[in-house]
């Protein structure tokens, strides 16, 4: 497999789920183990932010990324897209903090992604191959990570509302038309009390009916009710798929989540990133420089 960009560049306007303010997204092409770089183009110095782990500032409802003062929120559904279909090398121009919520699902890029098209590039793609367990807790919430051939994902949710309950979907393969045809069109979701809250402290003003699947005490809010009954799990692998991203190159392995969030999901990467007997890279060319550039072990980079 080689590496991919987009054969040229996209852009489009939406508003930020938090600040309610309209922002333009532009996906440029970009050379070969650049991986997925934000640029906030709105600042005086433009600054760059890749998208791994290190770059986590907050994973409080959304995945937000910064370099020093210059952060970039929600990327979590973009990223999802570019990975399952992908995209390992990409510049996200954005003129404002935050990622557009769009109708809260990661269907519009899907669609802006597709509209560009793909470049195949002249440089393998190397990944990172589980070979043994590894695993994060927090309470009744757990992820664990276990050897597979490619990316599987087994989400299982479990809340105590009507529209919801138990939820769950296993071994999904993530690949760009499982992601496309099961899981892009997934939406976010809130509870009432919670969004009047948010909108009451002033966060969330983005945030309304038009991309969020909003439930008060004992249903779905929302006019045209949900794309699918199981909605909630499909938004939940979403969600981890784009927090896995962080890796910084793909993942070859099966990930159990039971009631994960943004915070679970990047511990566990940073779980797996600090286990280096966890895993081999495979398929890294000479020329190639894609992947955790940080990691502490060369000799095992070189496998
Ligand atoms: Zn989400």
């Amino acid at each position: 497999m080689s590496q991919r960009t987009i054969a040229e560049k996209i852009s489009c306007t939406g508003i930020g789920l938090h600040t309610g303010s309209p922002v333009q997204l532009t996906l440029h092409p970009a050379r070969v183990g650049t991986g997925v770089v934000f640029v906030r183009s709105d600042l005086s110095h433009p600054v760059e932010i890749p998208a791994r782990r290190e770059s986590v500032t907050s994973t409080q409802m959304a995945t937000t990324l910064g370099v020093g003062d210059a952060t970039v929120s929600t990327v979590e559904h973009l990223l999802s897209a570019l990975y399952s279909l992908g995209v390992d090398n990409v510049r996200v121009e954005v003129d404002g903090p935050e990622i557009p919520v769009m109708d809260g699902s990661a269907a519009s890029f899907v669609f802006l992604i597709r509209s560009a098209g793909l470049f195949e590039q002249d440089a393998a793609r190397p990944r990172l191959r589980i070979q043994k367990p590894v695993e994060v807790r927090d309470g009744d919430r757990s992820l664990r990570v276990e050897p597979c051939d490619g990316l599987r994902v087994s989400y299982f949710v479990d809340y105590a509302h009507p529209a919801i309950g138990r939820q769950s979907l296993e071994s999904v393969e993530i690949d760009g038309e499982t992601f496309e045809n099961d899981i892009a069109r997934a939406r976010t979701f809130g509870f009432l009390q919670d969004v009047e809250a948010l909108w009451r402290n002033g966060l969330a003003r983005g945030g309304n009916l038009d991309n969020t699947v909003v439930m008060d005490e004992h249903r779905v809010l929302n006019d045209d009710g949900l794309r699918w009954p199981d909605e909630f799990v499909r938004h939940k692998i979403l969600d981890l798929v784009g927090d896995l991203s962080l890796l910084g190159l793909p993942l070859a392995g099966h990930v159990i989540a039971v009631r994960g969030g943004h915070a679970l999901h990047t511990a566990l990467v940073e779980a797996i990133l600090a286990e280096p007997s966890a895993w081999v890279i495979e398929g890294r060319d000479a020329e190639s420089t894609l992947g955790p550039v940080t990691f502490q072990t060369p000799a095992r980079a070189s496998a």
